[in-house]
């Protein structure tokens, strides 16, 4: 599990310019418009050198992105037995369910870091919900959630990290005129 983040000069420079990120243990949401750094930082968190993790113990991290739970290109992320079985079931399924089954092909274990890129991706309401109820899951396991998302499903009772100022007050400011806009129309 990572309680935070000291980006490199590297990252800094690309993410918002700020150094550092403090991280809850549940599920955590990144938010932002495009282009403020929300995979730079997910993938920073994943793998970079040069950032310090601070890691309340050993961690795994797994990570996942749009691209890696669309069923037509499953074949070339997933190894092994785990694997064959996960590419095979993409053949004939939809991206919910490749995310479904490669989340359930893992054995979580406590502190482990579940990293996901806009896990709303190719999905409509009712699967967003469930993949929120899976990661919830998770995180009730001992698991930690971090993920990058434009989706409101994924900012509830999520400590919300802002890439730009302000900017979760905003969207939900605008999200609610522009409801309200349609509802007096109709
Ligand atoms: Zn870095």
């Amino acid at each position: 599990m990572i309680a935070g983040i000291s980006l490199c000069f590297n990252h800094k420079r690309m993410i918002s310019h700020r150094k550092r990120f403090v991280l809850s243990r549940g599920f955590n949401a990144i938010v932002g418009p495009n282009g403020s750094g929300k995979s730079t930082l997910l993938r920073a968190i994943y793998k970079c050198r040069d950032c310090k993790r601070h890691e309340s113990g050993p961690t795994r991290y797994q990570y996942f992105n749009g691209e890696m739970m669309n069923p037509h290109r499953a074949y070339k992320y997933f190894k092994g037995l785990q694997g064959t079985i996960i590419r095979t079931r993409a053949l004939f399924s939809s991206h919910g369910e490749t995310m479904r089954d490669v989340l359930g092909s893992y054995n979580p274990q406590k502190g482990d870091c579940f990293i996901l890129d806009e896990p709303e991706t190719g999905h409509d309401l009712e699967w967003i919900i469930k993949i929120r109820k899976g990661l919830d899951a998770l995180v009730q396991e001992g698991c930690q959630v971090i993920v990058a998302s434009h989706h409101p499903v994924f900012w509830h009772n999520a400590k919300v990290i802002e890439l730009k100022r302000d900017y979760l007050r905003q969207a939900l400011k605008i999200m609610s005129a522009q409801i309200e806009d349609k509802g007096g129309h109709s």
